[in-house]
């Protein structure tokens, strides 16, 4: 029978990346909303803590193995903000625009624009799997104070990776993926699970 995992998100475009990063897998990705599995909540300070919860919360719910992404951008000269808060960033009913017209804000007159995104992929066998799969990327770059680009999501528009020089808005899906946090994350999870799950 074809493996199944649950994947634990409800932001619909980071889910296509996902789904497209665990495509070579040729396992069945099966989305929560789709067994009706309400979102957790994320009360933790780190970007670990906040993915473990989603993935075990999937996984109790559905009683597959369920994966898992918390992610954000960390801004270097505001300590790291908006963080683990990234989503919710200018508040209960944040949007990408309003999230970034507070991060601009933050910013203005600021000379230091370093920033990186960070993703935290967790995956679970069993709600109480004491062995959970965990994977790190990091992305890169800086923080302009126009937008360009359509593509992407969230801080997309804002951010120039510094190894290509473009606004992660401005890179088709696949050369986002090919570099991305999402990405890297997500290649060191593919080999992982095929390792540890023998899938
Ligand atoms: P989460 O769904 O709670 O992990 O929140 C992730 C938030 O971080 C998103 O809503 C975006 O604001 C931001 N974020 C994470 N990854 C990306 C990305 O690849 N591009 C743009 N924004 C991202």
């Amino acid at each position: 029978m074809q493996k199944q995992i649950v994947l634990a998100s409800n932001n619909s475009k980071k889910m296509k990346e996902m789904v497209d990063l665990l495509s070579p897998m040729g396992v069945r990705v099966i989305a929560q909303k789709d067994l009706d599995i309400p979102s957790v909540e994320e009360p933790f300070h780190t970007f670990l803590e906040n993915s473990l919860a989603k993935a075990r919360h999937a996984s109790k719910y559905s009683g597959l193995p369920a994966i898992a992404d918390d992610s954000g951008i960390c801004v270097d000269a505001l300590n790291g903000a908006p963080g683990v808060f990234s989503a919710r960033y200018s508040g209960e009913n944040a949007t990408d625009e309003s999230n970034n017209q507070k991060l601009i804000k933050a910013l203005r007159g600021k000379e230091n624009r370093n920033a990186h995104y960070t993703c935290v992929i967790t995956a679970l066998r069993s709600a109480d799997d004491p062995e959970p799969l965990i994977a790190v990327g990091k992305f890169y770059g800086k923080v302009a104070d126009f937008p360009s680009g359509s593509n992407g999501f969230g801080y997309d528009p804002y951010f120039i990776v510094d190894s290509v020089g473009k606004r992660a808005a401005e890179l088709t899906p696949e050369e986002k993926n090919a570099i991305s946090h999402r990405g890297q994350a997500m290649r060191i999870m593919r080999e992982m699970i095929a390792k540890n799950w023998n899938w």
